[in-house]
């Protein structure tokens, strides 16, 4: 990462295009963007800046290639990377991630983060004949701090999920499937497997995908050809966060009421990870990874010997302009 080393979180804000329902309910656009400058502007005053901001015309080769492939080299240097996509309910985490991918994906320029990350992990790995790889993919999902395994197509008979600390791999999750992969098209299998799940579970308890937070893990473990003692391991998470709106509090009764503070717990410890991250060189404060298992579960991941980058999704409609400035502040924060 060059002179970016030591630079914990980036944050890239990314704006999704009016959508067809929104242009038939007469919605106007609310954000102005600067040419060439990471900037935008909402309504006709206020100013945010990002490391990266990525207009409604940027494609998804563009946001990969900017923002995402520095953390795909530092992998291979044993560097931890997490992409978080966070944002409201159709703001277009799910569509910048590629957590609806299926190989038969008939746009090649609408193919998100995920994909990408797959075919670009393997390419490097083909130009470094002289290392042994070994690549383990897990995909959960947190739902009510729970966690759900994605990859488990007999879930009544699993054992319990739990996170727990080994001195070798770092943060570990017991009792979660993890697939040897030895190619794109396995790897790219599990993706459409837990996306597959993902979505029968949504339909089937009514929008549980917008209160979950997906997590898509791949752990590689790197040696030298014939050198027992030279491996080390690296970890990237690619982390589809639960939706940042607001819950509408007279609607949140019984179950709905449980569900509504568990998913707040997560993206609020994660704001307070993050800003701690930001200070941590100046004062050298507490990161409270602890009070959320999102947090928890990334915790080597996040600051420390890893790179992360904040995807923060927003619509440009005026009629979202509440929950984007939310967006716009919190992502403001984690800088
Ligand atoms: P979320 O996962 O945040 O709920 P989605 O990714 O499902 O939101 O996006 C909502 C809608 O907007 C989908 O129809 C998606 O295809 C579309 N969309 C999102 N981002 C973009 C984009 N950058 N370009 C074109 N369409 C997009
Ligand atoms: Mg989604």
């Amino acid at each position: 990462m060059g002179k970016d080393e030591g630079i914990p979180v980036r944050v890239a804000l990314r704006c999704r295009p009016l959508v067809l329902k929104e242009m038939t309910e007469g919605c106007k656009t609310c954000l102005t963007f600067i040419p060439g400058e990471p900037q935008l502007i909402v309504g006709s005053e206020k100013a945010f800046t990002y490391d990266y901001v990525f207009d409604p015309v940027t494609e998804q080769e563009e946001v990969y290639s900017t923002a995402v492939a520095p953390l795909i080299k530092g992998l291979f240097k044993g560097y931890n990377a997490t992409v978080l996509a966070y944002g409201q309910t159709g703001s277009g985490k799910t569509y910048s991630m590629g957590g609806a991918y299926t190989h038969d994906q008939e746009n090649e320029l609408t193919v998100g983060v995920i994909p990408r990350v797959i075919k670009a992990l393997f390419n490097e790995i083909d130009q470094r004949p002289d290392w042994d790889f070994q690549l383990k993919v897990s995909y959960l999902e947190i739902y009510n701090e729970e966690i759900l395994d994605l990859l488990d197509s007999h879930k009544d008979k699993s054992s319990p999920i739990n996170i727990r600390e080994d001195p070798k791999e770092g943060i570990k999750i017991f009792g979660l499937i993890e697939r040897d992969v030895k190619a794109a098209f396995d790897t790219v299998r599990c993706l459409e497997q837990g996306n597959n799940s993902r979505t029968v579970a949504s339909t089937a308890m009514n929008s549980q995908s917008s209160r979950s937070h997906a997590i898509f893990t791949i752990a590689i473990e790197q040696r030298k050809a014939g050198e027992k003692n030279s491996s080390f391991r690296s970890k990237l998470h690619l982390v589809d966060l639960a939706g940042s709106e607001r819950q509408k509090k007279t609607k949140a009764e019984g179950d709905r009421l449980k569900e509504g503070i568990s998913i707040n717990r997560g993206l609020l410890c994660l704001g307070n990870v993050i800003s701690a991250l930001g200070d941590e060189h100046k004062k050298g404060s507490f990161v409270p990874y602890r009070d959320s298992k999102l947090t928890r579960l990334l915790q080597d991941s996040l600051g420390g010997n890893s790179h992360t980058l904040m995807i923060a999704c927003v619509s440009p409609a005026d009629s979202n302009m509440e929950e984007t400035l939310n967006t716009l502040r919190y992502a403001d924060r984690a800088r």
